[in-house]
């Protein structure tokens, strides 16, 4: 895929709240600050300190597509986006970098009380709500154990009260939204942290501007 123009700053794609926060960081120990804020800006290209360097704010779930068609050069996801965009979209990104932003893990849940051991040991069929249909569909398949997948797109917390699912695929972080909605996680599918991803074309074509913030990136990564 082609990466963006040469006349224009290199772009890095990002989705806000904790993403763009863990992030800020890691661009300060390449010496570069943003001014605005995407919570309280309307604004989508967000400028910074490097006339190099520009932002843009996209959905979580989009940073992935900006930067395999390359609209952005590179972009930040966490590895549950990662692992659903690989899904549809095979061997279309480079080869991710883990920052160890954004950390939490992809959990199974269920209400209180369900006794989750129990159905998996008799066999039932399970009904999982879940945003991550890919990876969800992976874990019971390694367990051996039957569900029907039904996707969501939020609040899959809200699923196993009002009986539209047995048990729910979620990212759990401290658990205090699980508490708050009486379900308690009894599985853990896989550690989460946000990745760094590039675009092929733009590795080649740009690498003189992208390589120094690459590396700047993974060096504050690895020593936070
Ligand atoms: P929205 O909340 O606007 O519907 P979203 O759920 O896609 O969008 P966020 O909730 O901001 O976006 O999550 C973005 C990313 O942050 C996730 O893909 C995941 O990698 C990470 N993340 C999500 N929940 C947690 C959490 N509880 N703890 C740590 N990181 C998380
Ligand atoms: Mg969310």
């Amino acid at each position: 895929m082609s990466p963006a123009s040469l006349d224009r700053p290199l772009t890095l794609a990002l989705s806000k709240g904790r993403i763009f926060d863990e992030t800020m960081p890691l661009l300060a120990a390449a010496g570069i600050q943003v001014t605005e804020n995407p919570e309280t800006s309307r604004k989508l290209i967000l400028p910074t300190s490097s006339p190099n360097l520009q932002l843009i704010i996209v959905r979580a779930t989009d940073v992935p597509t900006y930067v395999q068609y390359g609209a952005a050069d590179f972009g930040i996801a966490g590895k549950d986006v990662l692992v659903e965009h690989a899904a549809e979209h095979p061997g279309g990104l480079y080869q991710p970098i883990d920052l160890n932003i954004a950390r939490c893990r992809l959990c199974v849940a269920v209400r209180e009380g369900f006794d989750y051991e129990a159905a998996v040991h008799q066999g039932s069929r399970l009904r999982i709500a879940t945003k991550y249909v890919k990876a969800a569909r992976e874990h019971f398949a390694r367990k051996g154990v039957y569900v029907d997948i039904i996707k969501l797109y939020g609040s899959m917390e809200l699923a196993p009260l009002v009986g539209l699912a047995d048990a729910i695929v979620d990212l759990v972080s401290t658990g205090g939204t699980l508490r708050a909605n009486n379900l308690v996680a009894v599985e853990d599918i896989v550690e989460i942290s946000s990745r760094l991803i590039v675009n092929q074309a733009s590795l080649k074509t740009r690498a003189d501007a992208l390589q120094p913030l690459i590396d700047a990136f993974a060096q504050a990564s690895a020593n936070p």
